[in-house]
C-alpha cells in the first residue's frame, strides 16, 4: 500500500513537471507559427496516400456527412493545409492512417487564416495533451501493478468522430460515391430493378398511393467479379440518399456480442438518417443458414443474424430504409433472410453475355489510351465465362504490356494477349523444358487440336501454344466459339470430351508413355462426363433422372450425388465408359491423321505459339512427300 501511495505522488509530480515542459515548448516553438497565414492546396489522392506511407502527415482530419475529403498538413510545414478528396470504397485507408502515425485529433481549418486553429491548438491541445500524458501514465501505473489483465482496449480511442460511429458503418452522402448507372456496363435486368429502388426512395408517395408495399430489401445475387458491389454504389449515386455501407466480414468478431450491437446500431444511424439506403456486402458471412442444434458453429454469427433478422421487419417502411446486400452464396444463406419482408427481392447479377462483355471492355477501354483500329469484339469472343472484374482486368493488363513495350497507347495485341495473361498467368520464362518435354508438349498440343478440327461440333482452335505459363500450364489450345451458346447438345459434349482426350492420346500414340501432362484434362473430362450423366439427362442407363444436387450454383458449379450407394457406382461405370469411349475415338483421328500430328507437332515445337489460321493453313495442305501409312 505504501509503495503505491509513493509511486502515485512520484507521478504526480512527474506528471505536472512534463505537462508544464511541454506547454512552454507549445508555446514558444508551435503555436507562434500557427499565426501565421495558411494557404489551401488540393492534391490528388495518391499524393495523400503516398505522403501517409512516407509517414510525412502531420495531422489530418477526415469527413464523411457532407463531402468525403481528408484535410492534413505535412510535418515541419504547417503553412500548407492539403485537401483531398477520398473515394468511398477504400478500406485500406484506416490502416494507412493508423501506420502513419498521424495525428487526427486536430483541426484544421480550410480558410486561408487559420487564427482560430491558433485559437483552438492553445486552449485544447494542451488539454488533450495533459489527458493523453495522464492517460499513458495511469496506463504505466497499472501495468506496474499488475493490472492490466483482460481489459484490451479494441480499437479503443481512435474513433474519429464524423460518420464513423460505434458500427463502423461508412456514411457517404450519395454524390461522392462517384459510380453512377452509367459505370455499369451490361446487366440491364439488374439496373432495371436497382432503378426501381431509386425511384421508390425518390416518389415513395407514388408507390403508397396505388397501395403497393414497398420493398424493404434486395439481394444482388451472383457469381465474383460481376459487379455487385458496383451497382449497389451506382444506386447510391443515383438516388441522393445517405448510403450506409458495411461488409458482412465487419460484423464477425472476436467477441460474443459485438456484432450484434453493431447491427443495431447501424440501423439507429439509418433511421435518423431515413430516407437511406443500407448496404451489407458479403451478407453470407452473417446470413449463412443456421445450424439445427449439434455443432452449434459459431453463435457470434447467429446472434449477429438474429439481430438483423429483427432490425429488418423493426423499421418503419415508410420512412424509406432501403437494406441492399450482395452475396456469390446464395444457397448457404439462411431461409428467414429470404423469405418476404425481407430481401424479398433477389436480383440476379449474372456473368455477361458477348454483348454484355464487349460493353464492359469498351467502357474499361474509355480510362486508357488506346491505338485504332480496335476491335474488342474479338476480346468479348474470347472470353465466355469472363466476369466484368476479369475484363477491367484484361484492359488494365493490355495497358500495362504496352507500358512494358515502351509504347504510349494500347494496342489490339496488347489487349489479345492480356487475354491469356488473365486466363492463363504471365508467360514463365523461367521454366526451360528439356528438349524431350517440349517435344511431349508439342504433340500433346496437336492431339488436342486435331481431334478438335476432325469434328463438325467443336469450336474453332485459335491458337496454340507450348510457352509455359504461370498457372502451370505448359501449353495449351485455345477454342473459341464463333457465337454465344446456351445450349450444348449431347453430340457437342461428347465431342468436346474427345478433344480432352486428345492430349493425352496423343502422347500415347507417339511416345508410347503416358505423362502428367493430362491432369488438367482428365480433372474437366469427369467433370463434364460426370455432368452429362448426373445432371443433364445425357446417358443411356439413367435417361432424364437427376442424381446430384448443385452445391453452390455461382461459385464451383459442384455436384454432390443424391442416390443409392448402389447407383453411384453405377454412375462411376457410365462416366468411365463414356471418357473411355472418348479416348478411343481420339486415338482412332490421331491414328488416322497421324503424318499431319508429325507436321503440326514439329511446326509447333518450331514456332511454339501459332495461330488458328496456320493451323488450318497446315492442316489443309497437301503434302506429296507424306504418305498415310
Ligand atoms: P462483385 O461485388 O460482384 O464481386 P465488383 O462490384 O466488386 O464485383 O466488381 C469488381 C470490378 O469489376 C468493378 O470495380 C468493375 O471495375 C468491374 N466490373 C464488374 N462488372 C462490371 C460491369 N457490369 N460494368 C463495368 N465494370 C464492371
Ligand atoms: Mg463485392
Ligand atoms: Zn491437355
Amino acid at each position: 500500500m505504501g509503495m503505491d501511495e509513493n509511486k502515485r505522488r512520484r507521478n504526480m509530480v512527474l506528471y505536472v513537471l512534463a505537462a508544464f515542459a511541454v506547454y512552454v515548448v507549445l508555446n514558444t516553438f508551435v503555436f507562434p507559427q500557427l499565426k501565421t497565414g495558411t494557404q489551401v492546396e488540393k492534391v490528388s489522392y495518391s499524393d495523400f496516400t503516398t505522403a501517409l506511407q512516407d509517414k510525412r502527415v502531420d495531422s489530418l482530419k477526415y469527413t464523411y456527412d457532407s463531402q468525403s475529403e481528408a484535410k492534413y498538413l505535412l510535418k515541419g510545414n504547417k503553412d500548407t493545409v492539403y485537401t483531398t478528396s477520398v473515394p468511398i470504397n477504400d478500406t485500406e485507408i484506416w490502416k494507412l492512417i493508423r501506420e502513419s502515425g498521424a495525428n487526427t485529433s486536430v483541426d484544421i481549418p480550410n480558410e486561408s487564416s487559420n487564427m482560430w486553429l491558433y485559437y483552438l491548438l492553445t486552449i485544447f491541445g494542451p488539454i488533450l495533451l495533459f489527458m493523453g500524458i495522464g492517460w499513458w501514465l495511469n496506463r504505466r501505473m497499472k501495468k506496474a501493478m499488475g493490472d492490466d489483465g483482460p481489459s484490451m482496449n479494441f480499437g479503443g480511442g481512435f474513433n474519429m468522430g464524423g460518420g464513423l460511429g460505434k458500427s463502423g458503418a461508412r456514411i457517404v452522402a450519395s454524390k461522392d460515391v462517384g459510380v453512377t448507372f452509367k459505370d455499369v456496363a451490361g446487366q440491364e435486368e439488374a439496373k432495371e430493378s436497382l432503378k426501381e429502388v431509386v425511384d421508390f426512395l425518390e416518389n415513395p408517395k407514388r408507390y403508397e398511393a396505388i397501395g403497393a408495399k414497398l420493398p424493404r430489401g434486395a439481394l444482388l445475387v451472383g457469381p465474383p467479379g460481376t459487379g455487385k458491389t458496383l451497382m449497389a454504389k451506382a444506386v447510391a449515386g443515383e438516388a441522393g440518399v445517405p448510403f450506409f455501407s458495411i461488409s458482412g466480414s465487419e460484423f464477425v468478431e472476436m467477441f460474443v456480442g459485438r456484432g450484434a450491437a453493431k447491427v443495431r446500431d447501424l440501423f439507429k444511424q439509418a433511421n435518423e438518417k431515413a430516407p437511406c439506403i443500407v448496404f451489407i456486402d458479403e451478407v453470407d458471412t452473417i446470413g449463412k443458414r443456421r445450424d439445427g442444434g449439434g455443432f452449434s458453429g459459431n453463435d457470434e454469427r447467429e446472434q449477429t443474424l438474429n439481430q438483423l433478422l429483427t432490425e429488418m421487419d423493426g423499421f418503419d417502411n415508410h420512412k424509406g430504409i432501403v437494406v441492399l446486400a450482395a452475396t456469390n452464396r446464395p444457397d448457404s444463406l439462411d431461409p428467414a433472410l429470404t423469405r418476404p419482408g425481407r430481401f424479398d427481392r433477389r436480383i440476379p447479377v449474372e456473368l455477361p453475355d458477348m454483348r454484355g462483355r464487349q460493353a464492359i471492355l469498351e467502357l474499361h477501354a474509355k480510362e486508357v489510351k488506346t491505338q485504332p483500329p480496335l476491335d474488342l469484339t474479338v476480346i468479348a469472343r474470347s472470353t465466355p465465362g469472363a466476369s466484368g472484374a476479369d475484363l477491367a482486368n484484361i484492359i488494365n493488363e493490355g495497358a500495362l504490356r504496352a507500358v512494358r513495350m515502351g509504347r504510349t497507347r494500347a494496342t489490339q495485341e496488347d489487349f489479345e494477349e492480356s487475354v491469356e495473361v488473365v486466363i492463363a498467368g504471365q508467360q514463365r520464362k523461367s521454366t526451360v523444358l528439356s528438349d524431350h518435354e517440349k517435344r511431349v508438349v508439342a504433340y500433346h498440343e496437336i492431339g488436342h487440336a486435331l481431334v478438335a478440327a476432325s469434328q463438325t461440333h467443336s469450336a474453332p482452335v485459335t491458337k496454340i501454344t507450348i510457352v509455359p505459363r504461370t498457372n502451370g500450364a505448359l501449353g495449351y489450345t485455345m477454342q473459341v466459339e464463333q457465337d454465344e451458346k446456351f445450349l450444348t447438345t449431347r453430340q457437342e459434349a461428347l465431342d468436346k470430351l474427345a478433344v480432352y482426350c486428345g492430349g493425352r492420346a496423343a502422347e500415347e500414340l507417339i511416345f508410347n508413355e503416358m505423362t502428367t501432362g493430362a491432369a488438367n484434362d482428365i480433372e474437366q473430362a469427369t467433370r463434364l462426363a460426370r455432368n452429362m450423366v448426373t445432371r443433364f439427362g445425357m446417358s443411356d442407363e439413367f435417361g432424364m433422372m437427376a442424381l446430384g444436387t448443385v452445391q453452390n450454383a455461382y461459385l464451383n458449379q459442384d455436384t454432390s450425388l443424391t442416390c443409392a450407394p448402389g447407383t453411384a457406382e453405377r454412375v462411376d461405370a457410365d462416366v468411365k465408359q463414356m471418357i473411355a469411349a472418348a479416348h478411343a475415338r481420339a486415338l482412332q483421328v490421331l491414328r488416322e491423321n497421324k503424318f499431319k500430328l508429325h507436321e503440326l507437332a514439329h511446326y509447333l515445337y518450331k514456332k511454339e505459339t501459332i495461330t488458328g489460321e496456320e493451323f488450318m493453313t497446315l492442316l489443309k495442305r497437301e503434302n506429296p512427300l507424306m504418305k498415310q501409312d
